[in-house]
């Protein structure tokens, strides 16, 4: 059995950059039984961006919540049965690059939404009183994050062929009460 010692630096670089079938040999060595799995998770700025890269943002507080909407506007929205979002801390975003490749459909009762002219990706919400960025799609934050969601609202109208799993999260029939 291989054993690699690390303090604590660089335990936390490992976790980082490294896989574990390299830390531990990709042909040799077989995992230790006891293995410590290690997930960092970093606190904010969270950085993210699209599929095709052009749209980059960085959020620079911790958001004020997070889970999954169930509304049949983001099932059409996303093409999946519900979209998971971070609700931001108002003046937490900056984006970074591709302002003009951001569009926005208005459903005109409901939050501005945007969306990646290039590649498509739904990328987030506005606050409709103040126009800034109100929720960000959860799938387009980079890995190492410590976001979780913590809600499923609009349950009422959640697709029949996705059942909401049994996950323990704080549920709402229809909109969350900001
Ligand atoms: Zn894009
Ligand atoms: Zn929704």
């Amino acid at each position: 059995m291989t054993r690699i010692r690390f303090d604590g630096c660089d335990l936390s670089r490992a976790a980082r950059d490294t896989p574990a079938a390299r830390v531990y040999g990709s042909g040799g060595a077989s995992v230790p039984e006891a293995t410590v799995i290690v997930v960092r998770v970093a606190g904010p700025p969270y950085s993210g961006h699209c599929l095709c890269g052009g749209v980059r943002f960085e959020v620079a507080e911790e958001p004020l919540s997070a889970g999954y909407c169930h509304c049949t506007r983001c099932q059409r929205r996303t093409g999946t049965a519900a979209s998971a979002q971070a609700r931001l801390a108002p003046g937490s975003f900056r984006l970074l690059a591709g302002e003009a490749l951001v569009r926005e459909y208005a459903p005109g009762d409901g939050w501005p939404k945007c969306f990646c002219s290039v590649c498509g990706s739904a990328l987030w919400s506005k606050y409709p009183d103040t126009g800034e960025v109100g929720s960000v799609r959860l799938g387009l934050f980079d890995p190492g994050h410590g976001i979780r969601p913590q809600w499923h609202t609009f349950v009422d109208y959640a697709c029949a062929w996705e059942p909401i799993p049994d996950d323990g999260l704080e549920r709402y029939p229809e909109g969350k009460p900001r």
